[in-house]
């Protein structure tokens, strides 16, 4: 079959899950939408958020860019042009989402063109676009480096996208209507990583300073019956991470 097909068919099996099986969804969706969440992820074609996270229309407020980044406010660099900065805005004064979930995922293209620049060229061509915005994850490939001189390459890619995530959560808490949000107690920041070797899904534990599984991967025995025994249960770290 044809991609564009694939595509329309795609549309076709939408409408009929949706607009057929559950009419009452769209109903209250045409007014409006009220996400609880804002989730900040990759373009990667393999890491699709709703997808991922089995989200219904709606449920998603949804950014994504290379590499999962959220810039600091104060990045002049980039003027007020900002679709990344608007997108946190609206979510959290507009929608008023209880939590923002950053997801990194492992493999990701924009963490090893990071890592691959030279790490002081600033040289920023006019029609290189990628350099200049991966660069805002460049304290998480310091951090790499610093710690983790003799390290292989895979092992220094997956540090750096998880220092990443750690970067653009930071940078969150510099807008001040995020900040002031965690501060009222009506927002929660996270930092997630879509491990898509292993098939896991992995969350930032201040408490251990580490990123944890949240679910852990199919084992062989639990893969022909889908079981949910794979998931273990939620303790207080876990707790913790998913802001509970
Ligand atoms: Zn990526």
């Amino acid at each position: 079959m044809h991609e564009i097909e694939r595509l329309l068919k795609g549309f076709e099996r939408f409408q009929r899950r949706y607009f057929e099986a559950r009419p009452e969804l769209f109903d209250a969706l045409r007014t409006g939408q009220k996400p609880q969440t804002l989730l900040i992820g990759c373009s990667d074609s393999r890491v699709d958020p709703g997808l991922l996270l089995g989200c219904d229309p709606g449920e998603l407020f949804t950014v994504r860019n290379v590499a999962n980044l959220v810039p600091p406010c104060g990045d002049g660099a980039s003027g007020r042009l900002h679709g990344v900065s608007a997108a946190i805005q609206f979510a959290v004064e507009q929608l008023h989402v209880v939590r923002i979930i950053v997801m990194g995922h492992a493999g990701c293209g924009g963490i090893r063109a990071l890592l691959a620049h030279p790490q002081n060229d600033d040289t920023n061509a006019p029609q290189d676009f990628i350099g200049p915005w991966v660069r805002i994850a460049g304290p998480a490939r310091r951090m790499v480096e610093q710690t983790l001189p003799n390290a292989s390459p895979a092992e220094r890619q997956r540090a750096c996208e998880q220092a990443a995530i750690l970067v653009s959560l930071r940078n969150l808490e510099s807008f001040p209507f995020v900040r002031e949000a965690c501060e009222r107690g009506a927002l929660t920041l996270h930092g997630w990583y879509f491990d898509l070797q292993a098939g896991a899904l992995l969350a930032y534990s201040e408490r251990a300073d580490d990123f944890l599984p949240l679910v852990c991967p199919l084992t062989p025995e639990a893969r022909p019956h889908r079981q949910p025994s794979n998931r273990p249960s939620i303790d207080s770290g876990q707790a913790e991470m998913l802001g509970s």
